[in-house]
C-alpha cells in the first residue's frame, strides 16, 4: 500500500524561536519577505516580535495587514495585487488561523492564470500551486494550520466556508513559539483550545486514519487533555502554553494526514452564517456530534479519552466511551461555551437556514469522513441538538 505524510520542510518549536526568523529564511536562501498579518497585531505592538528579528537580520520586508477573521475570497484577491507589487520572495503569515490561511491562498491564487477564482481551488479540487513559499508562525494554539495543507476562505457571493487542500497550501516552514500565546484572551484561548482537541479527535476517528497520523493525535491528545483549563484559567503558565502549542501543531500534522469529520463539515456553515469564531462553533456541536459518533468507534474514542486523561490506561471501552462524553460537556460548561442561542443567534434564522447549512455540511466531503455518516435530516437533527446545548 502507497500512503503520503505531508509536513513543512522546518518545524521550529520551543520559546523564544521567533528571534529565528531571519535565519530561518536564510536558510532557504530567502531574503523579501511580505508579512501578512491582522489589523490588530500592528495596533498592539505584537508584530514588532517578528519585525525587530527581520530588521536585526539586515532582512528587507513589506507588511499586509488587511486580513480579517474567517479570510474572504475579496481580501485574498487585495492581497495578491500587494504582493505582485513588490519583489518578493516569500510569504510570513503572522497571526492566528486567519492570517496564516490569508498567506497560503494569496500564494495560491497569485499562482493562476489571470482571471481565477479562490472557488475555482474549492475540495475536490487540488490546490498543488504556489507562486511563493509561506511561512507560518502562529499566535494562536490554535488551528494547526502552520503545519496543514488546508487553508479555508469564504466566498463572499455564496457566504460558503470552503475548504481548499493541495500542496499549495502546505507552508515551507513554520516557527511555532508558545511565549506569543501569553496575550491571548480566556475566550479564544478557549475556542482555539477546543479547536486542536477537536482537530486531534477528528483525525483519529477519521474514516481515513493511519498509523502514522494517529501517533500524532494521541500526542496531541496527552498534551492538550491535562493543559486547556489551565491556559483558560492562568493564561501566564508557561509550561501550560508550551504544551497547548504544541498539541496545535502535532494536531495539525494529524488531521492533515488524516482529516477531519463532522464537526468541522457542520461548524464550517455555522461560521459563515453567523459569524461564529471558528473554534467556538466546533465546541457548540463537539458534545453532541461525538455522542451522535460513539458508538460507530468504540475503541477509537475510548483511546481518546484514555490520552487526553479522563480514562484509566486499562478501563473498557464503554466507561472510556462514557467519560469522553462527560469530559466534552464538562469542559464546554467550564469554558463557559455558549449555545448558539446564548451566543445571540436569532433562532428563526437558525431554523430556516438549517437545510442550506445541512447540505453546505455535507457538500464539504468533511462529514464522509466521520465514523458514522449522517444524512441531511441527520446533521439538521444534531443542528438541533446542539440549539439546545
Ligand atoms: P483568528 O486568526 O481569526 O484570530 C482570532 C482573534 O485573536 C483575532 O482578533 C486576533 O487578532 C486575535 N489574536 C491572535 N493571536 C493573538 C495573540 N497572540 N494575542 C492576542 N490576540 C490574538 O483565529 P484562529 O482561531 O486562530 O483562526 C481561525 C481561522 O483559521 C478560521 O478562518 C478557520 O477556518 C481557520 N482554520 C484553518 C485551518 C487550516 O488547516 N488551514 C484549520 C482550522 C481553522
Amino acid at each position: 500500500m502507497i500512503t503520503n505524510f505531508v509536513s513543512p520542510r522546518l518545524l521550529m518549536m520551543g520559546g523564544g524561536s521567533i528571534g529565528q526568523a531571519a535565519a530561518v529564511l536564510g536558510q532557504f536562501g530567502l531574503s523579501r519577505p511580505l508579512v501578512v498579518t491582522d489589523p490588530w497585531m500592528v495596533s498592539s505592538g505584537t508584530v514588532e516580535k517578528l519585525l525587530a528579528p527581520l530588521k536585526a537580520g539586515g532582512i528587507k520586508y513589506g507588511v499586509f495587514s488587511d486580513t480579517v477573521p474567517d479570510p474572504t475570497d475579496t481580501v485574498i484577491a487585495t492581497g495578491v495585487t500587494a504582493m505582485q507589487a513588490g519583489d518578493y520572495d516569500c510569504l510570513i503569515g503572522f497571526g492566528g488561523g486567519s492570517p496564516m490561511d490569508t498567506a497560503k491562498a494569496m500564494t495560491i491564487l497569485a499562482a493562476a492564470p489571470a482571471g481565477a477564482k479562490m472557488r475555482d481551488f474549492k475540495v475536490p479540487a487540488q490546490a498543488n500551486k504556489a507562486a511563493l513559499p509561506v511561512i507560518c508562525i502562529p499566535t494562536t494554539a490554535g488551528t494547526g494550520s502552520e503545519a496543514t495543507r488546508f487553508t479555508v476562505i469564504t466566498d463572499t457571493e455564496t457566504d460558503e466556508k470552503m475548504l481548499i487542500a493541495g500542496l499549495g497550501a502546505l507552508p515551507l516552514a513554520a516557527i511555532v513559539d508558545y511565549e506569543l500565546t501569553f496575550s491571548v484572551p480566556p475566550r479564544t484561548t478557549a475556542d482555539t483550545g477546543i479547536d486542536s482537541l477537536t482537530h486531534a479527535l477528528e483525525a483519529l476517528v477519521s474514516r481515513r486514519a493511519n498509523p502514522e497520523s494517529d501517533e500524532y493525535a494521541l500526542r496531541a491528545m496527552r498534551l492538550i487533555g491535562p493543559n486547556l483549563r489551565t491556559v483558560y484559567q492562568d493564561p501566564k503558565n508557561a509550561a501550560a502554553r508550551e504544551a497547548m502549542m504544541k498539541g496545535a501543531t502535532l494536531a495539525g500534522l494529524a488531521f492533515s494526514n488524516s482529516s477531519v469529520a463532522l464537526v468541522h463539515g457542520m461548524s464550517r456553515p455555522i461560521g459563515a452564517h453567523f459569524h461564529v469564531p471558528h473554534g467556538l462553533s466546533n465546541a457548540m456541536l463537539l458534545p453532541a456530534v461525538t455522542a451522535y459518533s460513539l458508538n460507530a468507534a468504540l475503541p477509537r474514542y475510548a483511546e481518546a479519552a484514555r490520552a487526553i486523561g479522563v480514562a484509566g490506561r486499562d478501563e473498557g471501552d464503554q466507561s472510556a466511551g462514557a467519560k469522553l462524553l462527560e469530559e466534552l460537556s464538562a469542559l464546554n460548561r467550564e469554558l463557559a461555551v455558549p449555545t448558539p442561542a446564548a451566543y445571540g443567534i436569532d433562532a428563526a434564522k437558525w431554523d430556516g437556514l438549517l437545510p442550506t447549512m445541512a447540505a453546505q455540511a455535507l457538500a464539504s466531503g468533511s462529514p464522509a469522513n466521520n465514523p458514522a455518516v449522517p444524512d441531511a435530516e441527520a446533521v439538521i437533527a444534531l443542528y438541533r441538538r446542539a440549539w439546545q446545548g
